[in-house]
């Protein structure tokens, strides 16, 4: 399998170097040059499986050579084998037809968990098969950064800087990142919002000297190592209700697009998807987006569910990328606009966006709302960002179709507006359940390439 750049002019890549790259050096994503196809069986045979068994099944056709299949076994196995939960990512129902899918029993307790304790893994075995080292730099709203520090904390072949934005993570989240010991782990609370640490990452990718001389690498979801890891839950969820013999359909709330580019994935192999729905909170770019086709960059606004405060979702250029035909001249003439403020889609690409996602937004009150109604009627406390997901759910599903919402967090990652929703507020599992009593650890920077790049530098080890 060979992945090829959205933008079309940067080198074609084996998985290995794929995964090991992250940004292509031309400013664009990468994707597999096609997609494999399950036949009816291959879903069958996987209907009975494990979660370790079917993730096997699904990403072995994406990896190539890059490892035997007793060693991406024992990567899966080991990856997955922290999580608190025997089938990994169970599913609960919350109403007639309507099921959640709880993607938060990992250590970090936010289904980021799925794909980075994967790639830490990968990223060992190939970093130390090939006697090299490298500088991983993510930008993180919270749960990004407290994953990737969770799978490389103590990691002999790389460095990790995580770049949040300062004051705009909630306190689990923020001490999730700044309490781990291991001196290759490195916090950094930036000035500014989200869409200021992924800008600034970009740039450092892009700034090709310093790129090649920290041996820069990254684990956002432009990274399609991540993406990958995702689509496999899609699968043991869809396969669960029945999916041989039926479509499912699943609501996703949103904010970099990687999670529901996942599911796009998995309806291209073969998965009997209906519908694949969009949910996002107040910085509702991508519900604009697709109900009217102009995609402008506007101020983020914080919100109770900090994970989705984005305005520049990274991978919905893999998803135009497709919308457009595999036209990457198209999709470079896009992000030069987006550069400039924002772009306006044609009606070809916005038709065909919309027969491929549904997409709805809540505002700060309906989702408080959410979570109460929920608690109140089912037991369950759901996390602001899943409170998203489900109340799209419920406003767009077909009651002929299950509808799956993915559970993103763990409620107790967001404890204030679970309380100030419900009245209860939900406890940390055991095993954090001294975090507040641990030290914090932290650099604060401003939001300025040149010193971000000297501190990246000067805090690698040697
Ligand atoms: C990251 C995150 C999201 C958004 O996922 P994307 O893949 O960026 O769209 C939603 N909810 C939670 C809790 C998250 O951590």
């Amino acid at each position: 399998m060979r992945y090829i750049s959205t933008r079309g002019s940067a080198p074609v890549l084996s998985f290995e170097d794929a995964l090991l790259t992250g940004l292509a050096r031309d400013g664009g994503l990468y994707v597999p040059e096609t997609i494999p196809r399950f036949s009816d069986k291959d879903l069958a045979d996987m209907a009975t499986m494990s979660y370790e068994d079917v993730a096997f099944k699904v990403m072995r056709p994406f990896i190539g050579d890059t490892f035997t299949d007793t060693e991406f076994t024992a990567l899966i196995d080991k990856a997955y084998s922290g999580f608190n939960h025997v089938v990994r990512a169970p599913l609960v129902q919350l109403d007639q037809g309507h099921f959640l899918l709880e993607l938060f029993h990992g250590p970090t307790l936010a289904f980021k968990d799925f794909a980075m304790q994967l790639i830490g893994q990968m990223f060992q075995a190939v970093l130390s098969r090939k006697g090299e080292r490298v500088t991983i730099v993510g930008a993180t709203s919270g749960d990004t950064g407290s994953a990737a520090i969770e799978a490389f904390r103590g990691l002999d072949n790389v460095d990790v800087f995580i770049l949040f934005p300062h004051g705009r993570v909630s306190d689990v989240q923020r001490r999730q990142m700044t309490t781990p010991v291991e001196s290759n782990v490195h916090a950094l609370a930036m000035d500014g919002d989200f869409d200021d640490c992924q800008a600034r990452l970009k740039d450092m990718f892009n700034d090709h000297d310093f790129r090649d001389a920290v041996r820069l690498a990254g684990v956002n979801s432009i990274n399609w190592g991540r993406v990958l890891a995702q689509v496999v839950y899609y699968f043991t969820a869809a396969l669960s209700m029945g999916a041989c013999d039926r479509k499912v359909s699943f609501t996703v709330p949103t904010g970099n697009f990687g999670d529901i580019f996942a599911g796009y994935i998995a309806r291209e192999m073969g998965l009997p998807i209906a519908d694949l729905v969009i949910a996002t909170n107040q910085n509702d770019i991508l519900h604009r987006c697709l109900t009217t086709g102009a995609y402008h960059k506007g101020a983020v606004h914080a919100s109770i569910s900090p994970s989705m405060d984005i305005q520049v979702s990274s991978n919905f250029e893999r998803a135009l990328y497709f919308a457009q035909g595999q036209d990457s001249d198209a999709i470079r003439a896009l992000m030069d606009d987006l550069a400039n403020g924002g772009f306006d889609l044609g009606d070809n690409v916005l038709r065909s966006l919309q027969d491929t996602y549904k997409s709805g937004r809540v505002s700060e009150e309906e989702t408080s709302a959410t979570i109460k109604e929920f608690y109140a009627n089912t037991g369950e406390l759901l996390c602001p960002h899943s409170a998203i997901g489900v109340r799209v759910a419920q406003a767009l599903r077909d009651p002929a179709t299950p509808m799956i919402t993915l559970a993103t967090a763990h409620p107790a990652k967001f404890p204030d507006a679970v309380e100030a929703a419900t009245g209860v507020r939900p406890p940390l599992p055991d095993h954090m359940a001294d975090l507040f009593d641990r030290d914090e650890r932290v650099t604060r920077v401003s939001n300025d390439l040149a010193s971000l790049k000297d501190i990246i530098k000067g805090g690698i080890a040697q």
